[in-house]
C-alpha cells in the first residue's frame, strides 16, 4: 500500500501551508498544499505559483483534474498518447478527498499528463466523405494534409454519415471541422464567450453534393435542395446531430453534436484547444 498523499485529511480551498516556525504550532500542514500544487503542475493542470495557499486557482486546477480524469479516456505518457479508460467517477468538487488523492497518485505513478480527446482521420478512411478545396489545415506539428481533426466522440457520427452518403450516392465535402480559437490556450481555463461547437471539435461544415448539384446555402435558401440531401439531413438529425439549417441564423453547411453542459464545454474547450496550441500528439484513427 502506498501512503496517502497530503496527510490524512481532505485538502480544500482556504487551506494554507503555515510557516514551519509560525505562531500556530499545531498546524496540520507539512507543506501538503505545496506538494499538491507541485503534483498538479507535473500533471499539466496547474499553472500558478507553488505558494502553499489553496486559493481559487488551485481549486480550479483540482476541478480541471477531476473533470479530465472522469471524462477523457487518453493521457500523455512519455510524449505519446496512451489509452486510459477512466476509473475516477466522483463529482467535480475541487476538494482533494481520498478518491482524488488516489487518482493523483495513480497518474504520478504512471507518469501521465492530461490531454484532450481530439483525433485525426484521414479522408482515405471514407468512401463518400472528402476534404474540400476551401479546407484550411490546422497549423500543428502532427497534423498532415488530407486529415480531419475532430473530437473522438464525433467519429461514430462521421462513419455513419459516410455510410448514409454512400447509400444515397452523395458526396460530403468537408470545409471545416475543429477550429482553433485566436487566443493561445496555455494557462488557466478560460472558455470563449461564443460557444461554437467547432472550438471543441464537435462540428463540421460541409457541402452535400448530389451528382452535379452542390446543395449550398443558396440552393437551400431557394428550397431547391435535392431529395437525397433532405434524406441525408433527416438521417443525421435522427442520430442526434443538430443541423445548422434549423438555426435562427440559418447555417446549412453546419452539423454538430452539441455539448450542452457549460462545465463539459469549458473543460473540453481547454483541453482540445491546448492539444493544438501546445502541439500535443493527436492520435490517428483507423477502422
Ligand atoms: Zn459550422
Amino acid at each position: 500500500m502506498t501512503e496517502e498523499l497530503y496527510g490524512d485529511s481532505n485538502l480544500k480551498q482556504g487551506d494554507k501551508d503555515l510557516p514551519e516556525n509560525g505562531p500556530n504550532k499545531k498546524a496540520k500542514s507539512k507543506g501538503y498544499v505545496k506538494e499538491l500544487q507541485n503534483d498538479l503542475k507535473i500533471l499539466g493542470i496547474y499553472f500558478s505559483k507553488i505558494d502553499g495557499n489553496f486559493g481559487a486557482k488551485t481549486k480550479q486546477a483540482v476541478e480541471t483534474f477531476q473533470w479530465n480524469a472522469k471524462k477523457i479516456k487518453k493521457r500523455i505518457k512519455n510524449n505519446s498518447i496512451v489509452n486510459d479508460p477512466p476509473v475516477y467517477t466522483e463529482s467535480i468538487t475541487g476538494i482533494v478527498n481520498p478518491t482524488t488523492k488516489k487518482e493523483i497518485a495513480r497518474w504520478l505513478e504512471k507518469s501521465f499528463k492530461a490531454t484532450g480527446d481530439l483525433v485525426r482521420v484521414n479522408e482515405s478512411q471514407f468512401s463518400n466523405i472528402e476534404i474540400g478545396s476551401a479546407f484550411k489545415k490546422i497549423k500543428h506539428l502532427h497534423i498532415n494534409d488530407g486529415e480531419i481533426v475532430i473530437s473522438g466522440e464525433i467519429i461514430k457520427y462521421l462513419k455513419y454519415a459516410d455510410s448514409k452518403a454512400k447509400a444515397l450516392s452523395l458526396n460530403i465535402v468537408i470545409n471545416q471541422a475543429m477550429r482553433v480559437n485566436g487566443q493561445k490556450v496555455t494557462g488557466a481555463v478560460v472558455p470563449p464567450a461564443k460557444k461554437s461547437q467547432h472550438l471543441i471539435g464537435h462540428a463540421i461544415d460541409c457541402n452535400i453534393v448530389d451528382g452535379d448539384i452542390w446543395n449550398n446555402s443558396q440552393i437551400f435558401a431557394n428550397g431547391k435542395e435535392t431529395e437525397n440531401a433532405k434524406k441525408f439531413i433527416a438521417a443525421m438529425k435522427k442520430e442526434g446531430l443538430r443541423w445548422g439549417g434549423d438555426f435562427t441564423n440559418s447555417d446549412t453547411p453546419h452539423f454538430d453534436k452539441q455539448i450542452i453542459s457549460v462545465i463539459d464545454y469549458k473543460y473540453k474547450y481547454f483541453f482540445n484547444q491546448r492539444m493544438i496550441s501546445e502541439n500535443q500528439k493527436i492520435p490517428l484513427t483507423t477502422w
